[in-house]
């Protein structure tokens, strides 16, 4: 299938170097003359749009005094032993690069983590890759699979990077919606409508960004089992996995039937352990995956940083206490943020994990974007319009709860005094 699809890429590359004059500095590919750049873009680049959250945020950028619920980042700082550990290291002269698959001891705290939190056994020599933040991991999971032409399947809302990465690939990004009425679940019936004879992989977020849904057992079981049936790959991007609420059960699809020689595994420390500036994840694939992934990271990254690894040692050899009472606090924001919306007339499921609430916004005549710009506006806080999530968020605001309590509790008193004029002006 690979070799079929890349055969028919090259052709158009050709096609494209031969209609196309070789573009020059300051004119542009179109031949307009224009003291432009553009085109020295690559094509399948220039389509690609802007994160929908950069551009808000831009806008959030030049008003003062603005309570954010924007960002997606802990509001905690790194705990402090964590810390120390990178400082020890420095201090002693960790200065140098690492394997390039990471620190050995590091694959082998993920492999005891992984192991005991997920179900699924990795061997640290061959199956873990310890790379710069789960957003590297991402994008070495998609390059390592997508040959030109691959449809890769995911879910959405999601987060914003999905759709892009497989872009990056080549590939081509199906979007599957998911809905507000089913807790934004994802079943292997929403699945199937969308498979063709070039899907090649599923990517899954559970718990997700931006929704705070997560993955039932039962879902989970089908999926894994069309992947099977139809011999497909699965991308897991599980960085909120640890932020999972109300004692519920984290499923792996790793740990599935048949999964493992078939999933692709990412985790990392940005969210569950509050380590955004260190910049460490991990992914843990089949050797022959694990080792398509080596070679691009090799290459092109060499490492993670070796602080962050040090660091990323001591987080799971000594922050299970620092993840529970980060969650801990995550949850009673989440109890808070989900009754005081549905309260003021926003309707809202209950999130059950990651720290996003995903509001419905519709009911007043106004776009997710013209909502929250005028939230922005008129109260002063920021939270990001669903549509930057793709079309199925359109509706929705995604408001973050990583953020303290008592700027939560005044965010949602001005968010009801918006709903309430908003509520006057167009119910009347
Ligand atoms: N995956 C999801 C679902 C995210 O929400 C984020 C960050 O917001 C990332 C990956 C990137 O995380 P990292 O900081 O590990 O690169």
């Amino acid at each position: 299938m690979a070799g079929e699809l890349e055969g028919e890429a090259v052709l158009s590359r050709q096609a494209d170097a031969e209609d196309t004059p070789v573009p020059t500095p300051f004119r542009s590919r179109s031949g307009g003359g224009g003291p432009t750049r553009d085109g020295w873009v690559a094509a399948h680049l220039r389509d690609i749009p802007r994160s929908g959250i950069r551009d808000f945020f831009d806008i959030v950028s030049t008003r003062r005094d603005v309570i954010s619920l924007g960002i997606g980042e802990p509001d905690f700082e790194t705990p402090w032993h964590i810390r120390e550990a990178s400082i020890y290291a420095l201090d002693h002269g960790a200065t140098s690069y690492t394997a390039n698959l990471g620190l050995l001891e590091l694959r082998q705290a993920i492999a005891a983590y992984v192991g005991e939190s997920c179900g699924a056994a990795y061997d640290p020599q061959t199956e873990i890759l310890v790379t710069v933040g789960v957003s590297e991991a991402l994008d070495l999971a998609v390059r390592a699979v997508c040959a030109p032409g691959d449809e890769v399947l995911y879910h959405e809302p999601t987060y914003v990077a999905y759709a892009p990465v497989v872009a990056f690939a080549h590939g081509t990004p199906v979007p599957v919606p998911t809905r507000r009425e089913d807790g934004f679940r994802l079943t292997r019936a929403m699945l199937e409508p969308a498979l063709t004879r070039r899907t090649k992989a599923i990517l899954l977020n559970f718990p997700t960004n931006p929704t705070g849904a997560v993955l039932a057992r039962e879902d989970a079981a089908g999926i894994a089992r069309l992947a099977v049936e139809r011999d497909l790959l699965v991308i897991t991007d599980e960085i909120y996995a640890e932020l999972t609420y109300d004692g519920g059960e984290r499923v792996n699809v790793a740990a599935l039937p048949g999964m493992k020689e078939r999933t692709i595994f990412l985790n990392g420390f940005s969210k569950a352990w509050a380590m955004t500036g260190f910049r460490v994840g991990f992914a843990c694939a089949p050797p022959e995956l694990t080792e398509a992934m080596m070679k691009i990271h090799q290459y092109t990254m060499m490492c993670a940083p070796i602080l962050a690894q040090k660091a990323a040692v001591e987080a799971l050899r000594s922050g299970r206490n620092d993840v529970a009472r980060m969650r801990a606090e995550y949850e009673r924001r989440r109890n808070f943020i989900h009754s005081s919306l549905n309260e003021m007339g926003l309707p809202c499921h209950l999130p059950q994990g990651a720290f996003y609430a995903f509001p419905y916004v519709g009911d007043y005549g106004l776009s997710s974007k013209d909502f929250a710009l005028r939230l922005l506006d008129e109260q002063k806080v920021a939270c990001v319009p669903g549509s930057a999530f793709g079309p199925s968020g359109e509706g929705f605001l995604r408001c973050s709860y990583a953020t303290s309590m008592e700027a939560l509790k005044e965010a949602l008193s001005r968010m009801a005094a918006f709903v309430k004029g908003l509520s006057a002006e167009f119910h009347g």
